[in-house]
């Protein structure tokens, strides 16, 4: 029984999936398998699991996966005050943390978690009911989760102790898991949940401006220049008590004056006095008047006035939880709320109440060469479904407008829908996590979408080169994983890493290892001070910061022996000095790091030493917040154990008779590629220059960059 406040019965009574509960209740009992779709907003996350709950699949745990960490934590959060249960009962598992406890019921984790638990239980006994949650979003976990489970649940089956799959999506699309007869011999029923969605009316913007933007630099700008443009003054209203809170809705009922709305058609209200942005996209008075817009809506009559507050929110993955909830709050009184979102937005979220979609149409996605591993970020169209989607978050609550910043017909040549992720990326990661669960033949993996012959081919290959997997017997494509290769699969990283942590225990090396391993797998540690200042008084804040920043670098980078782990001494260094400081949001700001990346190494570097230790339990290390710099042996120890895991990243110095063009100076020539790649001027080792060095990857910039640099003696190339 489940004992809900009435306002939150309510709230649920109104999400179109209460009206489909029986019907879903009904295919999950007849079927081990179900495909669940409905529009994002439905109420599929928040209201399947308490069905479950209620139908008594609670004698184990009830599963959900979410591709995103956000999402896993904010749903279990959700769950947890809708069905009036605490959250030992309802609870969440993300990579660091999590509130798991043994009463646990509904418990919300990232796919990749349920995955490394199948590792421990194939047969994921403890569980009654797994949802994969956003399966639309395709994400390299979700496709392979779907392929595995496919066979846990017949042999589950067959155990005498039942299990379920309901696969969610916010999309129609499913037919790349109902129709492959290698997945599901038999194809699962499909409910579709009819959404209570109000009419969006999309506007096109006649002409398509060039502009990406996307990132988190271009969220923060857009947030500031809205500020300055409809500011809100933090006067009384900032403090924003409950009780002006009441008052205001007060005076909104009895007068029904409703708040004023801009004129999203009047782009001229944008300062375009700084920087070029405005002139680059094409916006300018005429553009904005150009706009081909539908009939106006009859409610529609107030005029845009600039000087209306707007409550501007950023909101994008890396920012900091507190920040993020944020959007969920109303906004304080007399201002609109207008949130500046990056995909985050599109469907994992749902921000009540937005009646206007603004839509770039962008979407910055990182690209790999498939051969050469070299990665870049672009930013691209979206496709159609992710344009679809993103208008329809307009309509959740009356009928709103979306307007597209791009014309009708670069919108018919977008892609219908973006393809899946696995198709898009390195596989290694997914092949030793496979070997480890005995699944020999990964081409016979049932996939929805499987992964390219030649990405599984280089997988294998690393991996054997890694020492992960067996020389091949004869067939290059069921290579025997090692028992190197299975201690580098209990270890929560890429298997480059994984190596690094199983080589780590010589010369008691093994805690900086660790460090230097938890550092490079978080994105990026040092803040962007190089973005476009919106004023002067920024621009010289932003200076000094960088300033700092510099002259902190080469302190971290070291002298003499240290300065030779190059780019990976800065970053031990500066893992250390913060940890020495307490790790505070101070120090951080102070030295140019990013908080929310250091305390996820923190919390990384807690969980691979915990993870070390259990493989081999005697090292007993320990993570030190006082951990002293390493010593110079200890520098060289470090540098072959990061060679021995990069080691197909090596790059040598441009000879002087190879210079076929001035441009190649000081540039490094890998065995992949054509073209030379270049130290970047930040790296510890700009000057130095190495005649040979190792990088954690190729980024494409400006011009080819490595990235992560270290030095390799001559004598240790192989
Ligand atoms: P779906 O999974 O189908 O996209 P959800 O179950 O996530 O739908 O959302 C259902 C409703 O619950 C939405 O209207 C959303 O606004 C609301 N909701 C979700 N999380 C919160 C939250 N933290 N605070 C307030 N409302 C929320
Ligand atoms: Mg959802």
């Amino acid at each position: 029984h489940v004992d809900r406040l009435p306002e939150m019965q309510e709230a649920r009574l109104r999400l179109p999936v209460l009206a489909e509960e029986q019907v879903i209740m009904e295919a999950v009992k007849e079927n081990s398998f179900v495909v669940l779709c409905g529009e994002t907003g439905s109420g599929k996350t928040t209201q399947v699991p308490q069905f479950l709950y209620e139908a008594g699949y609670a004698s184990g745990i009830i599963g959900v996966t979410e591709p995103r960490r956000v999402a896993a934590v904010s749903m279990s959060h959700r769950v947890a005050k809708e069905m009036n249960l605490s959250t030992s009962l309802v609870s969440y598992q993300i990579r660091y943390e999590g509130n798991v406890t043994a009463d646990t019921k509904i418990k919300f984790m990232t796919d990749g978690v349920l995955l490394k638990e199948i590792q421990k239980d194939f047969l994921l006994q403890r569980y009654s009911v797994i949802i994969i949650d956003e399966a639309h979003e395709r994400s390299v976990y979700t496709d392979i989760l779907i392929g595995l489970l496919s066979r846990i649940v017949p042999l589950r089956n067959k155990k005498g102790l039942p299990m379920k799959l309901i696969v969610m999506s916010a999309t129609l699309r499913v037919e790349d898991f109902t129709e492959n007869r290698k997945l599901f011999p038999v194809p699962p029923p499909v409910i579709k949940v009819e959404a209570r969605q109000f009419p969006v009316s999309v506007h096109f913007n006649k002409r398509t401006p060039l502009e990406d933007y996307s990132g988190e630099a271009e969220v923060h700008s857009v947030c500031r220049r809205l500020r300055r443009a409809f500011p809100f003054r933090r006067g009384r209203t900032a403090t924003d008590t409950a009780e002006e809170m009441r008052r205001f809705k007060k005076v909104k009922l009895k007068k029904t004056v409703s708040l004023p709305r801009i004129d999203l058609d009047n782009y001229s209200a944008l300062p375009v006095d700084e920087g070029d942005e405005d002139r680059q996209a094409g916006i300018d008075e005429e553009e904005g008047s150009d706009l081909e817009l539908g009939d106006p809506p009859a409610d529609d009559e107030e005029k845009a006035d600039p000087s209306l507050p707007l409550y501007v929110l950023p909101l994008y993955s890396l920012l900091s939880p507190e920040q993020q909830a944020k959007v969920f709050r109303p906004p304080p009184p007399g201002t609109r709320l207008c949130v500046v979102a990056t995909n985050v937005a599109e469907t994992s979220l749902t921000i009540p109440g937005i009646k206007y979609v603004v839509d770039c149409g962008r979407v910055k996605k990182r690209f790999y060469d498939r051969v050469t591993g070299v990665s870049s970020f672009k930013v691209t169209w979206t496709s159609q479904a992710s344009a679809n989607q993103r208008a329809g978050r307009a309509g959740r609550t009356e009928p709103g407008h979306c307007y597209r910043l791009y014309s009708s017909a670069v919108f018919g040549d977008f892609s219908l829908f973006s393809e899946a992720e696995i198709t898009r990326r390195p596989v290694e990661d997914l092949v030793l996590q496979m070997k480890d669960l005995n699944i020999d033949k990964v081409v016979n993996f049932p996939f929805p979408t499987p992964p390219s012959t030649e990405a599984l081919v280089a997988a294998e290959q690393l991996l054997v080169s890694l020492g992960a997997l067996e020389e091949p017997p004869r067939t290059r494509l069921s290579c025997p994983i090692s028992p190197l290769g299975r201690a580098m699969a209990s270890f929560p990283v890429a298997p480059r890493y994984a190596k690094m942590l199983a080589l780590g225990k010589q010369q008691d090396c093994l805690p900086y290892v660790i460090a230097v391993v938890a550092a490079m797998t978080v994105r990026e540690i040092f803040e962007d001070l190089d973005r476009p200042a919106a004023t002067e008084d920024e621009s010289s804040t932003l200076a000094q910061r960088r300033a700092r920043l510099t002259q902190m670098r080469r302190l971290w980078a070291g002298q003499g022996a240290s300065l030779l782990l190059g780019d990976l001494m800065v970053l031990l260094g500066a893992v250390g000095a913060c940890e020495f400081a307490g790790c505070t949001p101070k120090f951080c700001e102070e030295n140019g790091l990013r908080y929310k990346a250091m305390l996820e190494i923190r919390r990384l570097r807690g969980q691979l030493t915990n993870a070390v230790n259990s493989v081999c339990p005697e090292v007993g290390v320990f993570v030190d917040s006082k951990m002293a710099p390493p010593t110079e042996s200890q520098v060289v120890c470090l540098r072959q154990i990061v060679l021995a895991g990069l080691g197909d990243h090596l790059a040598r110095r441009v000879q002087q008779e190879e210079l076929l063009d001035p441009k190649w100076r000081n540039g490094y020539k890998t065995p992949l590629l054509d073209e030379p790649v270049y130290i970047h001027p930040s790296s510890a080792l700009f000057k130095t220059l190495p005649p040979f060095v190792v990088y954690q990857e190729v980024l494409e910039t400006t011009k080819m960059y490595m990235k992560g640099v270290s030095a390799v003696e001559p004598e240790w190339v192989p």
